[in-house]
Order: structure tokens, then sequence, then C-alpha cells
């Protein structure tokens, strides 16, 4: 079946919105008309590629919302990996957030652009701005690579990853000079000439690596998930979890079957590590008619799976089991959300409760990763 790589950018803004997000939205319509050109040349992507321009989006992504609930069972069967791009061509610094099964292909991708300074990535430009933030602390080694973000709320990816369980990245470029503009007056042309992007050189640069992510996503063989990868954060997240329940009450902690989500979710890692040599395998050789569509098919339903049909406790809108913006921290993610927040309350009971229901969710995702063949 044709999946989809869709991307999206916001162009509603609470006043002239220069930086946010009509430096993102620029960058996907420069993708928009280069993929066209390509287009007339004769390529042809193997997935189609959809372009949405998202209206209403700061009064509470209205628009990417509605849009993603009318299209619901379409947007199940079809939905790849949803790429967005708000403010984005504010400095040299690339960042991204994505569902970790993109952290490999999120490396890569800014491995393969040449940022702002000779002979280096925007992968080495995000990793030095990222030491800088995060200095070694507690004689901690420095950071090896540059942290991929989890999502939260607080620009269009929301509806596709914590309401249908979408793949999705969130990227763009930053930098120092937006200090207290953010949302005012003065995000307005002549601030962003003057004082951004003079040259308009990190407008192209968003372009090129919007342009690389969408490319590759499109064109790729297999979907460039790595469930190895995103179990393993998962088992972080748990780890993460269980220390600060144990700190909480170490007696009330063992009513939550911390061991059960960590086999759960190690159990996924090794399905991913396994669909990745099947990948391999199937590259290699002349794979069976349907082979590497079957493979993409569940590694894009693995992540379906990971949906929580009831929802969160509260708020079933979200109901992805391992992302959510907090209850309590606006844009803010907490992952594993279930668990995590019943424990910051206090409320163990509820947090035994949510662990079987991402075990659960876990344990789907891994049956359907592993159903070679289906
Ligand atoms: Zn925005």
């Amino acid at each position: 079946m044709a999946s989809w790589i869709i991307i999206g950018s916001h162009r509603d803004a609470w006043t002239f919105g220069a930086s946010d997000s009509v430096s993102g939205h620029v960058s996907m319509m420069s993708v928009a008309r280069g993929l066209s050109e390509m287009m007339k040349s004769g390529w042809q992507p193997r997935r189609s590629v959809l372009f949405v321009s998202w209206d209403g989006e700061e009064p509470g992504l209205l628009g990417s919302t509605e849009w993603v609930e009318d299209r619901e069972s379409e947007l199940k069967a079809k939905a790849a990996v949803y790429v967005n791009r708000d403010a984005g061509a504010g400095g040299p610094f690339f960042s991204g957030s994505a569902v970790h099964s993109l952290t490999p292909f999120v490396h890569e991708l800014a491995q393969s652009v040449d940022a702002d300074q000779p002979s280096k990535t925007l992968y080495d430009r995000w990793l030095e701005r990222a030491r800088d933030q995060n200095p070694p602390k507690d004689g901690q080694p420095m950071l090896k690579v540059p942290p991929v973000g989890a999502l939260g709320s607080g620009s269009d990816y929301t509806a596709f990853v914590d309401h249908l369980g979408v793949t999705a990245l969130d990227m763009g470029l930053t930098g120092p000079g937006d200090n207290g503009t953010y949302h005012s007056t003065y995000d307005n042309p002549a601030w962003f000439k003057k004082y951004i992007d003079p040259q308009f050189k990190f407008s192209v640069l968003a372009a090129q690596v919007t342009g690389v992510a969408v490319l590759r996503l499109a064109d790729a063989q297999v979907l460039p998930f790595d469930d190895e990868v995103y179990g393993k954060q998962i088992l972080e997240y748990v780890n993460e979890i269980e220390k600060d329940a144990t700190a909480k009450s170490s007696v009330e902690s063992k009513r939550v079957d911390f061991a059960g989500l960590k086999a759960a979710a190690e159990a996924f890692a090794r399905a991913g590590a396994r669909a990745r040599k099947e990948a391999d395998a199937l590259l290699a050789g002349q794979p069976p008619k349907g082979a590497v569509a079957g493979l993409n098919h569940r590694l894009m339903m693995a992540e379906r799976d990971l949906i929580e049909p009831a929802g969160l406790p509260d708020r079933p809108w979200f109901r992805h089991t391992i992302y959510a913006p907090g209850l309590y921290t606006g844009y803010g993610v907490k992952t594993i959300p279930g668990v995590r927040e019943a424990i910051d309350a206090g409320n163990f009971t509820r947090a035994a409760e949510q662990a079987k229901i991402v075990i659960r969710a876990l344990e789907r995702a891994t049956r359907t990763l592993s159903a070679q063949g289906s």
C-alpha cells in the first residue's frame, strides 16, 4: 500500500511571525519547489509526499488537530512519518526532537548537511552547542552525541504523535538572537533581516536540511526506523521513573511492575534489532515480492501499537503510552506519562495500573515487528 510522508508548517502567527513560523514555512515551500523541479526531470518518489500549510496553530493547534481527527482512519493506514517545521531558521544550530526510532536518522541527517563554518556539518555545530549547554558535571564524560529531544507539545506534530501514533520529527535551526521577541510584535521582517539572518544563509540551510529529510524519507526502500534504539531509550525512561518512585517510597514502588516494564522494553528493542537485520538481508539480495512492503508496514504499525485506545487518565485524547506533554508542564514532555505522572502525584495504585497498559502496548508493538511474513 502506498504510504505517506507528510511535511507541515503553520502559517498563522500572533502578529507578524517572521520567525514563528514564516521562517519554517519558507523552508517547507522551498522543498516543495525543489521536489517539483525534480519531478519535471523525471524523478518519482517511492512514497507520496504531502505538503500541509496549517492555520490556527497558535490558538491551540486547531488546524492540524482538526485535520488529523477528520482523517484518522486514512492517516492510521498510510502515514509513515510526519515532519514538522515550525519557527526554524534562527541561527546556525540544528536541533531535532523525534519519536526515538528516528534518532539515528536525525543524526545522519545532520551529518549530511554542511554548516555555516568550513569543514563542519550541522551535526558538528549541534554537538558543540549541546556540549556548551550541558557541561559535564560530577565527573561525567562529555556528551558523545547530540541529544534528540522527546516530543512534548506546542506545535503541529502533537495530534500525529499523541492522538494517532504516527512517527514524527520536529526540527529547525536556532541561534542566540531571539531573546524576547518570541510571540511578540518584534517578530517582524525588519528584525529578522537586521538581526537574525541578514543574508538568508540560515534560511537556505534550513531548506537544505528539510529537503534532505523529506527526500530520504520519501525514497528509502526501508523506512529508517530503529526500534532497537527506541526500545533502549524507553528502558532508560523506565529506569529513571523507577529511581524517582523508589526515592518517593521504597515500599509503595514495589507495587509497580518495573521488572515487567523493563522486560517489555528490552523485548521491543530486540525485535527492533531483528527488524534491522531483516532489512539489511532484504536489501542485500533480491527480496521476494512484497517482503520490503511487509517490513515497512510492520515498522509503521508498531508505532500505532503504542497508542492506548482509552488514553491517559483524565485526558483521553492523549493516547500515546510513551510521549505526552505533562499535565502541568505546558509544552514540556513527560515520557511514559501514565506511569510517570501517577508517581509524581504519589498515586501508586494508578502507576501500577498504567504500567500494565504500557507493558501491553510494548508487547503489541513487539508482536507486530516480529510478525515476519505477514
Ligand atoms: Zn510556531
